[in-house]
C-alpha cells in the first residue's frame, strides 16, 4: 500500500498563549522511524524560552480570578472542550506519533489518539463528583480538608507514548487546578503542537498550558527551576535519578515514572493460545518500547519446549513493516541510537550462551527505517544481561523454573518493579502468584493500564502512581482547617 507522509515545518512556541518566537534559532529535525525521510521540523526550546514558560505557568496559577481559582464545575467544563478538540485532531495525531517513534498505526489510533480524550473526560468527571470534606473530628471538633493544586507543573514526557504520557499528566494536573510547563521529548515534537492547538480552541485559558520542546539539559534546568512546584516524569531510571536527586535537594514534589524488566509468569496450566494478542501485546508491545512490557517469559520446566515452540513460532510470524500500514504488528524502533542499543544487546544475549529462536537481524526487504526482528531467546538465565536490563525493543528472554515459589522469585531477582503478567486457566492461583509479586501492576492472561485505577513502579521502577484518584493526588496539596461547624 501506498503510505502517505507529512512535512511540517513549526517555526513558534506556545507559551502564555500566544505562539511566540522561540530564543534562538536552533531546531529539531523529526525523522520518519519507517523510511528515514525527514517530515519536519521544529525549534529547540532553550533557558530563555523555559523562564518564559515558567513566569506565564506562575501569573496563570497566582491570577486570582485565574484556573486554579475557578470552581470546579468550569474547569470541568473546560477541560470536556479540551477533550473534543483533542479528540477531533486524534487522527491525525496518531499518524503523526507512528511516523515519529514507528509506533504501529492500529495501535496510535487506539492509544495515542483515543487515550488522551478518555482521560481528560475521566478527570473532569472526578472533580465534578468531589469529595466529602468535613471529617468529624477525633478530639471533638471537626474539620474540612481541602485538596488545592500543588500549584506550577513541570512535565516531562518520553518519546515512546508522547500523547498518553502526556496527558496522564496533563488532565488530572489541569483537573487539580495547577498551571503547567510540559517539555516534550526531542525525537516526538511535532504530535505535541496538536495538544497546544486543541488547548487554545478549547478555551483553556493562557499560561495554564506550556510546551518547550528541548532535550535532557534544557529538562534539568526545567526541573530545578524555582518558578516550579512539582515534577511529573516519565523516562529512564537514570533521568529519573537524577531529577530525583534535584527535587530532593529541593523538598520539590516528584513523580517517577521509570524504566521496566517485567516478567510474565506461565504457570504449568497456561492456555497460551487462546490470549495469543494479548500475550504478544502484553510482551512486545510497540515493538518493546513500552515501560511495562513483560520480556521475560519465565516458563515452567515441565512445558519448556512446548512454551518456547509456541512463543517461538507466534513471534516470527508477526507482521514487520511501516508503522503507518495498518496490518503492521511490528513497526521500527524510534531512531537509529535505539536501534544500534537492541543490537547490542542481541549480541550480548547470543555471547553469554542464550539460544536464538526467531530474529535477530534486521528484516529482509526492509532497506529503510530502524526496522530490528522481533526476537525471542531460550535457555536464558536470570542473571544474564538480557534478563536484567531494560532493553526497550522487540527482544524476549525464555527463563526456565521449576516451582511456582521458583517463578516468584525469579520474577522479584530484578531491579525494577513496573508491570508484569500471570498466565494460568485458574484465575485465583494466578492473583495469588501476582500478590507475591514485588510490582506495581500485573495482569492476569493479559496487561494493560487502566485510567480508573493507578499506574506506576516500586524499587528502580519509580515512586507515586498515577492514573486513578491518586493520579490526581499527585497534582494536590491538602489543608486542613481545623475547628468547623
Ligand atoms: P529519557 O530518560 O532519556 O528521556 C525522557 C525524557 O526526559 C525526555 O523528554 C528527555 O529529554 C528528558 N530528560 C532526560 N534526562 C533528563 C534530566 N536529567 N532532566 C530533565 N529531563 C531529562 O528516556 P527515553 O529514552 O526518552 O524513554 C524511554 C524510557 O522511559 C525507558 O526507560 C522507559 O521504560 C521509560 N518509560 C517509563 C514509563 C512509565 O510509566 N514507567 C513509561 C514510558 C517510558
Amino acid at each position: 500500500m501506498t503510505v502517505t507522509q507529512e512535512t511540517i515545518t513549526r517555526d513558534r512556541l506556545y507559551i502564555g498563549g500566544e505562539w511566540v518566537a522561540p530564543t534562538t534559532e536552533r531546531t529539531f529535525t523529526a525523522v520518519s522511524a519507517s523510511t528515514e525521510e525527514v517530515i519536519g521540523h521544529a525549534p529547540e526550546a532553550a533557558e530563555g524560552d523555559v523562564d518564559r514558560a515558567v513566569t506565564a505557568a506562575r501569573a496563570a496559577f497566582d491570577d486570582p480570578q485565574g484556573w486554579s481559582r475557578w470552581d470546579v464545575g468550569r474547569r470541568a467544563d473546560t477541560i470536556e472542550r479540551f477533550a473534543d478538540a483533542v479528540e477531533k485532531r486524534a487522527g491525525q495525531t496518531a499518524r503523526l506519533v507512528s511516523n515519529q517513534n514507528g509506533m504501529p498505526i492500529s495501535m496510535s489510533e487506539a492509544v495515542e489518539g483515543g487515550f488522551p480524550p478518555v482521560a481528560l473526560r475521566y478527570y473532569a468527571g472526578l472533580i465534578r463528583d468531589g469529595i466529602e470534606e468535613r471529617r468529624e473530628g477525633v478530639f471533638g471538633r471537626a474539620t474540612r480538608v481541602r485538596q488545592e493544586p500543588v500549584g506550577v507543573v513541570a512535565a516531562i514526557v518520553p518519546w515512546n507514548f508522547p500523547q498518553a504520557l502526556a496527558f496522564t499528566k496533563i488532565a488530572p494536573a489541569l483537573a487539580a487546578g495547577c498551571t503547567m510547563v510540559i517539555k516534550p521529548s526531542p525525537e516526538t515534537v511535532l504530535d505535541s503542537y496538536l495538544i497546544a492547538e486543541a488547548a487554545e480552541e478549547a478555551g483553556i485559558p493562557a499560561g495554564v498550558l506550556n510546551f518547550v520542546p528541548a532535550g535532557r539539559e534544557v529538562g534539568a534546568y526545567l526541573v530545578s527551576h524555582p518558578g516550579v512546584d512539582k515534577v511529573g516524569f516519565t523516562g529512564s531510571t537514570a533521568a529519573g535519578r537524577s531529577i530525583g536527586e534535584a527535587c530532593g535537594r529541593l523538598l520539590r514534589p516528584v513523580t517517577l515514572e521509570l524504566g521496566g524488566k517485567s516478567a510474565a509468569i506461565v504457570l504449568d496450566d497456561a492456555d497460551l493460545a487462546s490470549h495469543t494478542a494479548d500475550f504478544v501485546n502484553a510482551t512486545l508491545q510497540n515493538q518493546g518500547q513500552t515501560c511495562y512490557v513483560s520480556t521475560r517469559i519465565l516458563a515452567p520446566r515441565s512445558r519448556y519446549g512446548e512454551v518456547v515452540d509456541w512463543i517461538t513460532e507466534t513471534v516470527a510470524a508477526l507482521k514487520v513493516g511501516d508503522a503507518l500500514d495498518p496490518v503492521t504488528e511490528i513497526g521500527p524502533l524510534a531512531s537509529e541510537r535505539q536501534r544500534e542499543r537492541v543490537e547490542g544487546y542481541i549480541a550480548k544475549g547470543i555471547a553469554e550462551g542464550g539460544r536464538l529462536t526467531t530474529g535477530g537481524k534486521r528484516p529482509a526487504g526492509l532497506d529503510r527505517g530502524y526496522f530490528v526482528e522481533p526476537t525471542v531467546f531460550a535457555d536464558v538465565s536470570n542473571t544474564d544481561t538480557i534478563a536484567r536490563e531494560e532493553i526497550f525493543g522487540p527482544v524476549l528472554a525464555v527463563i526456565p523454573y521449576e516451582t511456582d515459589a521458583e517463578a516468584i522469585a525469579l520474577a522479584n531477582d530484578n531491579e525494577f518493579g513496573l508491570g508484569g503478567s500471570v498466565w494460568s486457566r485458574d484465575t485465583e492461583r494466578a492473583i495469588e502468584v501476582a500478590r507475591h509479586v514485588d510490582s506495581g501492576g500485573l495482569g492476569i492472561n493479559y496487561y494493560s493500564h487502566d485510567i480508573g485505577s493507578p499506574f506506576g513502579g516500586v524499587k528502580a521502577s519509580g515512586l507515586g502512581r498515577e492514573q486513578g484518584p491518586e493520579g490526581l493526588a499527585a497534582y494536590q496539596v491538602s489543608k486542613t482547617i481545623y475547628n468547623v461547624p
